[in-house]
């Protein structure tokens, strides 16, 4: 059987770094996990090809060659998803669709052949075992979540690695939280799932065996989810691994509270985690209990992020306007908010209700459902009908990002950032994708960018007064770039 996996593009938005990839010569942020656990679920014996559209392109005989097409995707691969479903049909190839996109709303997509949806450790093997029978149906689907001991080493030898800025390993799935708007725990569950340290050190050992020696990013929606045994048996088997792996580093995702919790941030520190992902979403309380965002409600967030940065581990944050309870002044005090904690990777969406989740039900039971969203928060258009009104909030949303991407607002906050940050064990080995974006930087932002003046006064005063942090400052600038470019062609 010959099998073609294959991940649809990407837009360009802030999420996808196109233009910050640019500059160390990358085309894609990190590879699609889920295809290449598929792919390793599938049997031994079969054959596959895997294109990502984001880095490549079909090639002649792919699609005559596949006996099957294996395609997955997210909410924001929607648009490109139902055209290369047509594409494999016009070349007689049938569909098999997995992946959240596919499992979220399945009844949107019935051209698709065979639909495996929910965790494929699951509804795959029953599909598997019809195909070889001869009998696949239209539908599998389990309400169930598999032990993820269950999940195989995703396939690496079908990627060529050169082509992403870093690789993607999962942990656990599940989160404990509630939060309305979120699709995670309907695909998951609320209870956290995780795989044990020997486990993680083999599919790390893979990676590492595969050539790669770069940032691995731990894909889990909350990392922190179970912490006993995080604490307990993953950290301190990374902490082990790191030492003889000084050169691989991690970034991941986790809820505030991580701010609460002196020992867990020294552990991830020393086991090499430099980023985390945070969803503050906003400062207004009221909102936050609207949304049932109960572990950020009550707290000082602001110093809940200056000291996750004390401690050596840069924050990066989300942000959401568009919420009921949004008074005519959030625009304002989450410019504030952003600018006073120093998160420099800043993302502020609107209000997006995917499907599956409570806010879209009760929002349609409200009327207040415009169709799908586009999955893609932070590209200004929304599926819900805001209480504010829709051009309020579309105005507001770009007066937030007109402000805070601004040369001299990013700049400011980056400073803000290196002041407070305190990293630990600094990695001084400079790469040559690093000096290549260095130079492009002198080129792009410090020649010919508007916001020159800044980047120069950072450069040096990095230089001088935080020598450790000149590649972060570099990098980050770089970011800031990607983030007024994707503003400039697709917001403004
Ligand atoms: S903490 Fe994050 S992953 Fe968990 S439910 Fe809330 S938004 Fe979703």
């Amino acid at each position: 059987m010959n099998i073609l996996l294959l991940y649809p593009k990407i837009p360009d938005t802030f999420w996808s770094f196109k233009h910050a990839l640019k500059f160390i010569r990358k085309r894609a942020g990190s590879p699609p996990l889920g295809l290449l656990t598929v792919a390793a679920l599938l049997p031994d014996h079969w054959n596959k090809r895997l294109v990502d559209f984001n880095v490549s392109t079909l090639g002649p005989d792919d699609m005559s060659w596949a006996d099957y097409a294996f395609i997955s995707g997210m909410d924001l691969q929607r648009e490109p998803t139902h055209r290369l479903i047509e594409q494999c049909h016009q070349n007689n190839l049938p569909v098999v669709g997995g992946g959240p996109l596919f499992s979220c709303a399945p009844d949107k997509f019935p051209e698709v052949d065979h639909l495996v949806l929910g965790e494929a450790e699951i509804t795959l093997p029953g599909f598997l075992s019809d195909l070889q029978a001869g009998t696949p149906k239209n539908r599998y689907e389990t309400a169930q979540h598999p032990d993820l001991q269950l999940s195989p080493t995703p396939d690496w030898s079908l990627l060529n690695m050169d082509r992403y800025a870093t690789m993607s390993v999962q942990y656990s799935r599940g989160c404990p939280y509630h939060c309305e708007f979120c699709n995670v725990t309907t695909l998951f569950g609320h209870a956290p799932r995780t795989k044990p340290s020997a486990q993680m050190i083999a599919e790390l050992n893979a990676l590492y065996s595969q050539g790669w020696r770069d940032q691995i990013f731990f894909v889990d929606d909350n990392f922190i989810g179970h912490r006993k045994h995080l604490k307990n048996d993953l950290l301190p088997a990374l902490i082990h691994w790191r030492e003889t792996h000084p050169e691989i580093s991690f970034l991941t995702e986790t809820s505030i509270n991580l701010a609460d919790d002196p020992e867990l941030m020294t552990m991830l520190s020393q086991a090499g985690f430099q980023s985390v992902f945070i969803g503050i979403e906003t400062p207004e309380e009221a909102c936050l209990h609207e949304a049932s965002k109960s572990q950020n409600q009550n707290r000082d967030m602001v110093a809940d992020v200056k000291r996750i940065h004390q401690n050596g581990i840069q924050v990066q944050g989300g942000f959401i306007v568009g919420f009921d309870n949004d008074p005519p002044s959030i625009f304002e005090r989450q410019i504030q908010f952003i600018q006073q904690s120093g998160i420099v990777v800043a993302m502020v969406g609107l209000l997006q209700a995917p499907s599956g989740t409570k806010l879209y039900e009760r929002l349609q039971e409200a009327g207040r459902l415009l169709g799908f969203m586009s999955g893609d928060n932070v590209d200004g258009s929304t599926n819900i009908l805001p209480k504010m009104g829709l051009d309020t909030l579309k105005t507001g949303y770009r007066h937030i990002l007109e402000n805070i991407y601004s040369p001299k607002q990013y700049y400011q906050r980056l400073k803000t950032f290196l002041k407070d940050y305190k990293p630990g064990k600094v990695n001084t080995s400079v790469s040559r994708e690093e000096i290549f974006a260095l130079f492009r930087s002198i080129f792009q932002l410090g020649i010919v960018g508007k916001e020159r003046l800044y980047y120069w006064k950072l450069f040096f005063w990095t230089l001088f007064r935080k020598p450790k942090l000149f590649p972060l400052a570099i990098t980050l600038s770089i970011y800031g770039y990607h983030f007024r470019k994707v503003c400039e062609l697709h917001v403004f």
